[in-house]
Formats: structure tokens, C-alpha cells, sequence
């Protein structure tokens, strides 16, 4: 039966939920497919991105979310601009071939400028060959264009669920959280010219199969360049953890991620899929296993320890603290014996 479904050229709707909804045997070719797919679209190649959490002070409220506007408990921080250009002199010195730079979500002139000058900087330091990801949230598209001419070329904006009203669940109802807003940020972003990346999070209260379903062909129709998406993890601080006991158990969580990565590589050959961190959160091997179904991206945290313990979306986040040529290390043996390598600096774009 998910023999027929995986030799179609094209997957509907019902195809996908049947393909979520597989079970042992059938995950394995579902797994065994994408994986294939991933060597021969993206080589044995996995790609490295080096995360910096420059910032979790945020302007929004998402319900989900540990660091947002009104958990009075968050010490909030910025990185100092000397910190950030030292990761990433860091993150060039050991042959990454791109850095992202993620943060709470703030739009005035002091941020612009401050973002713009890092990147500046950052593409100084390392004669232009490391390739910088915002992941900022949304912001204006003249903003958007000023990080893009100083020389960012990828973006991370996750549309967190295609279905509208599952959104304005997860989100307080006010302009400031505005689904619609998402999705025109996402298309504005491809406007500019960036590399664009969407996701969602897999596993969240009240989603549905369907809605599950619903992601992958929202990534499929916006015709994306890049997906970061994992599990939902709770955060006990959060209005949305009121929801934990309606919640998947956290394996089931982590198998229909793997199942959405598996899919969506399916359906978007070439793209660039993110292992989350999210995923090993509830599985050590996480990253790896992400890897085997048809991710291609790793993101090892280059944040200096002190405001990694800061920047607490949700529960259990590990830190990385043991130096990152053990983390490498670690990579790479987990990564060998599935025929797979780290490609030091390169970027690995689709185009
Ligand atoms: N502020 C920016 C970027 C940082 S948040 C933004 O929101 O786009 C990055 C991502 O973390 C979000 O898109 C969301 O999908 C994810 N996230 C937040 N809280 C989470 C939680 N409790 N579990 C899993 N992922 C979460
Ligand atoms: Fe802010 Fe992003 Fe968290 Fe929402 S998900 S509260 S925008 S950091």
C-alpha cells in the first residue's frame, strides 16, 4: 500500500496523511526513500551553520514561546556586538560555512542598525565567505533590504502552523500576531531576494493530521528554499502549558517530525532542511536521526554558555559547553556510518 503512495510523482493531500499515519515497516521505506532522495538531490553532505542567540529580549507574546514578552522570569540580555563578531571569527576559524544569527523579535532604528553593522562586520572578518541567516522575526521590508544589501542572504520565518485558527490559538488575538501578516512577511522576504525558510512546530496542542498535511503543501506552494521545523516542546512558564496533559507523548512527537522532514524532502528535492535542536531535546541522537530521514543542516550552538542558559524557548534545551571540536568529533562519528560527512566551508544553496 505505502509502496504505491511513495511512487507517486506527487503527493495529495490524502497521500501525506497516509504517510504520517504509517506505521514500522512502512516508516522504514517512507525513511528509507527520503534519505535516498537527500544523497542523490544533496550529495552525503551535511552542512554547517553556526547558531548565535544574539538576543532574547522580544516585542511579542507567543503563547508557546519561554522567552516571551511577559515572562517576567527571563533575564534578558543582548550580546555585545565584540561577542558576536568573536563567535563568528570563531565560527570561521573552524571552517563553518555560515553562521545564523536568531533572536526575540524587535523592530525599532537601534536594532536595524546594530543587525546591519554585525553583518557588515561578519562578512569583513571572513572576506565574504560566510554565509549569514537571520532568523529575527518579522520586520519591515525596508529593514529586511538593509540586512540583505549589507549581506545576509538567508531568512528563517517560521509560519508555525498553516491553519489560521490553530494560529490565533497559540497566539494572543491583535495585530501585532496577525497569521496573514506571517505569510506576507515570508513572501516579502522572497521579494527581497533571500533565501527563504519556512517552518513549523509538530506536536502542538489541538493540531490535527490535517493540519500536519496542511504544512507540508503550504511549504510545497510557497515554493520555499529552506525548512527548520521540530517538535513542539513545553515550556512551563507559558500560557500554552495549561494544554500539556492534551499534548502527544513526547516520542510521538518526535516520530511525526521525523516524518514531516521525511515527506517534505519528497516533495522539495533540493531544498535545505534543518536537524532542529528541538529534536534532541526529547532524543539524544535527534540531530542524527533527522539526518538519516533527509535533513542536511546542522546548527551547532556557537553562543558564548552564559546567555545560551538565557535563551530558553522551551524546556530541556541542551547546551553546548564541552567545546565545539568534540561536538565536530561527535558529528562526525555519528555521521560515518551513514556514508555522511560535514562539508566544511561551503554553504550547500540551493541556488
Ligand atoms: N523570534 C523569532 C526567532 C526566534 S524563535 C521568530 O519567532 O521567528 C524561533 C522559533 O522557535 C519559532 O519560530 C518557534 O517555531 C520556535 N519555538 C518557540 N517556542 C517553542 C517551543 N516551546 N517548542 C518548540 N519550538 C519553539
Ligand atoms: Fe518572540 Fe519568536 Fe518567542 Fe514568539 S517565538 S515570543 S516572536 S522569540
Amino acid at each position: 500500500m505505502i509502496k504505491s503512495v511513495l511512487n507517486n510523482n506527487s503527493f495529495s493531500k490524502q497521500d501525506i496523511k497516509e504517510l504520517l499515519l504509517s506505521d514500522k515497516s512502512d516508516t522504514a521505506l517512507l525513511f528509507e526513500k527520503s534519505f535516498n532522495q537527500k544523497k542523490t538531490h544533496k550529495g552525503n553532505k551535511v552542512y554547517l551553520r553556526g547558531l548565535i542567540e544574539l538576543s532574547n529580549i522580544c516585542s511579542k507574546n507567543c503563547y508557546y514561546c519561554g522567552i516571551r514578552r511577559d515572562n517576567k522570569r527571563v533575564s534578558r540580555y543582548t550580546i555585545s556586538d565584540k561577542e558576536v563578531i568573536e563567535a563568528a571569527r570563531f565560527a570561521y576559524n573552524y571552517n563553518f560555512g555560515s553562521v545564523v544569527i536568531q533572536s526575540g523579535e524587535v523592530q525599532n532604528e537601534q536594532n536595524s542598525k546594530k543587525i546591519e553593522n554585525l553583518i557588515k562586520e561578519i562578512k569583513k572578518l571572513s572576506d565574504g565567505k560566510l554565509g549569514i541567516t537571520l532568523s529575527c522575526g518579522e520586520q519591515s521590508e525596508d529593514t529586511c533590504k538593509r540586512w540583505f544589501d549589507a549581506g545576509a542572504h538567508r531568512y528563517l520565518l517560521r509560519i508555525e502552523t498553516s491553519n489560521h485558527s490553530l494560529y490565533k490559538k497559540l497566539h494572543p488575538n491583535d495585530d501585532m500576531h496577525s497569521w496573514e501578516k506571517r505569510v506576507k512577511s515570508i513572501e516579502s522576504l522572497k521579494k527581497v531576494g533571500y533565501l527563504t525558510g519556512t517552518g513549523v512546530m509538530i506536536g502542538l496542542p489541538y493540531q490535527t493530521i490535517d493540519d500536519l498535511a496542511d504544512d507540508l503543501l503550504f511549504m510545497k506552494k510557497k515554493d520555499i528554499d529552506m525548512c527548520g521545523m521540530g517538535p513542539y516542546v513545553e515550556h512551563f512558564d507559558t500560557p500554552l502549558f495549561n494544554e500539556k496533559n492534551s499534548l502527544l507523548p513526547v516520542n510521538r512527537r518526535f516520530e511525526l517530525s521525523l516524518k514531516m522532514i521525511a515527506i517534505l524532502r519528497l516533495i522539495k528535492k533540493d531544498i535545505n532542511i534543518a536537524s532542529t535542536t528541538a529534536l534532541e531535546t526529547i532524543r539524544e541522537t535527534g540531530r542524527i536521526d533527522a539526518i538519516s530521514v533527509g535533513a542536511n543542516i546542522i546548527m551547532p550552538n556557537i553562543t558564548p554558555v552564559s546567555y545560551q542558559k538565557k535563551y530558553r524557548l522551551y524546556e530541556n534545551k541542551p547546551l553546548v559547553n564541552k567545546g565545539i571540536e568534540k561536538l565536530l568529533l561527535k558529528f562526525d562519528k555519528q555521521l560515518n556510518p551513514l556514508g555522511e560527512e560535514i562539508a566544511y566551508g561551503e554553504w550547500g544553496d540551493v541556488r
